[in-house]
């Protein structure tokens, strides 16, 4: 009654009824009965068009939802979801007398396996160290999991306070990222290819005070900074100390910054000497800072800091320039070796600075070697390959330091065609005490087939250098022959070998 009221339908069966006088009552009536059921109908679908609709919207909806608040590749929540989920599961933790820690995890290594075996490997290991995680979280429970970015992901734990949940957890972390992935379906070949990265892990725990996610992360950040610093593949939890570094490292930086304006950091030189004859064949140049108030600074202090505030391009071409003025002074046979830092191979002009200064001082290329860290060259192959080719394009020789300690492949060495090896000085360590000298060996071999003269870095006693004789190592470096000395006292040195004053030839005995 009410629809027929509302459509006006009495009004238009009226009229219905005076256009057609000569309809009879029941014929009225089953227009009436029609129109009325029609409508009914009407209704009942539009009704139900309307219901569809909004559960589609909600859907779609609820699909954008999912798809802003996780991770397309892992599936895993995102750093959004995270930061929204905080709060309940802070607040959770509080009301039942429990805790909550914040884990961040970077994954070490990762992008080298990017840039040797390609994208699709980078997603295979990341999807595997995601499902790892997520296998965890199962057992571990109270947890939440997101990807934050890149190799980064984040675990908020909820714990009983007091007890050591979060360190464990990481512990496990650790231990789960350090095992080997396989790759074989990055390429379709089933050659089962197999990579080995690793988890530095930062924690975050607020037993006291209830503080905002983003310090928590902010803290875990400074952790996790450390955990690398101390080595990788290792876990560490925030303390107020790391704070204070972080202000101490802001306060050295700009101490740095106006050291290098007053010549502060000088280049100190370690001599490097041929085998079997001991002969005395070039020096290293070192960077030390003579601080105006700290005193003599060793370059794990500054180096760092240098790198991550990008003055380490004037500093290395500050010492450059003062190790060729120093170096005039010395027999021109003798060869002068610097260190490159890795992040300065991001620098497409680095080889024609370095001509440049060469230039400006007279130095001849040929006797310059520069030394790029194994750990730096595979972090971008194709740049590396570019800058090695227009170094050695000028004369200019490069070293691959620190073997062994990097992630290179004898691929790499023979791509990158250096002019020699240095083998870091843990391995020369080692060999002396396990007194087995069987990955030094493998490595002067492989540098013997390859045409690279081999450097034993770290050389500290007698028989280091007998075995590494044994091994016909070419080069040999370390305190057994002399610390990396001023400049003056590298005069000295020379002069007692009867170098400085036209003597030529003489050799650095043992001590
Ligand atoms: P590195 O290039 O591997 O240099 C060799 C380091 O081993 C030097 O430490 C040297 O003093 C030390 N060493 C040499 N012989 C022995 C030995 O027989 N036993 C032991 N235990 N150590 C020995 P230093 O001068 O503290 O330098 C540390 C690192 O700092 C260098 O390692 C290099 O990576 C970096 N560095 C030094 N100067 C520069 C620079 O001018 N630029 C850049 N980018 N890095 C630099
Ligand atoms: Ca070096
Ligand atoms: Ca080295």
């Amino acid at each position: 009654m009410i629809l027929a009221v509302q459509y006006e339908i009495f009004e238009y069966l009226s009229e219905i009824a005076a256009d057609h006088e000569d309809w009879e009552v029941d014929e009225i009536f089953s227009v009436l009965m029609i129109s009325s059921f029609s409508l009914i109908v009407h209704s009942y679908l539009r009704g139900r068009r309307l219901k569809i609709e909004i559960k589609s919207r909600e859907a779609s909806e609820e699909v954008a939802s999912t798809l802003a608040r996780h991770d397309p590749l892992t599936g895993l929540p995102n750093r959004r979801l995270l930061l929204e989920r905080f709060g309940q599961a802070r607040k959770r933790a509080y009301d039942n007398d429990r805790a909550v820690a914040v884990l961040l995890i970077d994954l070490d290594r990762f992008k080298p396996v990017n840039d040797v075996h390609g994208h699709a490997a980078g997603d295979i290991v990341l999807t595997e160290i995601a499902s790892r995680l997520e296998r965890l979280a199962v057992v571990t429970g109270g947890s939440m999991l997101a990807r934050l970015g890149g190799d980064e992901f984040a675990w908020v734990l909820e714990y009983d306070a007091g007890t050591d949940a979060p360190v464990r957890l990481a512990n496990q972390i650790v231990h789960l990222a350090r095992a080997p992935i396989e790759l074989v379906h990055a390429n379709k070949v089933a050659d089962s290819r197999k990579v080995e990265i690793g988890a530095s892990v930062g924690i975050a725990t607020c037993e006291g005070l209830p503080l905002p996610v983003e310090e928590m992360l902010r803290m875990a950040d400074v952790a996790m900074y450390r955990a690398k610093r101390d080595g990788r593949a290792t876990f560490r939890s925030f303390s107020g100390a790391m704070d204070a570094e972080l202000q101490m490292q802001a306060q050295l930086e700009t101490e740095l910054r106006s050291g290098l304006q007053r010549n502060e950091v000088v280049p100190y030189y370690q001599p490097i000497m041929s085998l079997p004859d001991n002969m005395l064949v070039g020096f290293e140049a070192l960077a030390r800072w003579n601080h105006p108030t700290r005193g003599l600074l060793m370059p794990d202090i500054f180096i760092p800091i240098a790198e991550d505030s990008r003055l380490i391009n004037e500093l290395c071409f500050d010492l450059l320039r003062r190790a060729c003025r120093d170096a005039r002074d010395w027999p021109t046979r003798l060869t002068l070796s610097i260190n490159v830092s890795p992040v300065q191979l991001l620098d497409a002009w680095l080889p024609q600075r370095l001509l440049k200064v060469l230039t400006e001082c007279g130095f001849a290329p040929g006797r310059l070697i520069v030394e790029l860290t194994e750990s730096g060259i595979v972090q971008d192959m194709e740049a590396c390959r570019t800058i090695i080719a227009a170094l050695k394009n000028s004369g200019i020789k490069v070293a691959l330091d620190d073997f062994g300690t990097g992630y290179s492949s004898l691929s790499h060495l023979r791509d990158l065609k250096f002019d020699s090896i240095k083998i870091d000085r843990s391995f020369v360590q080692d060999m002396a005490a396990s007194r087995d000298g069987e990955l030094v060996k493998a490595i002067i071999g492989m540098g013997r087939s390859l045409g690279m003269p081999v450097t034993a870095e770290g050389v500290e006693t007698a028989s280091d250098l007998s075995t590494l004789n044994t091994l016909r190592c070419d080069n040999v470096q370390g305190f057994l022959f002399g610390k990396a000395t001023s400049a003056a006292d590298t005069l000295g040195l020379l002069s007692r070998l009867g170098e400085y004053e036209g003597h030529r030839g003489a050799s650095i005995g043992r001590r």
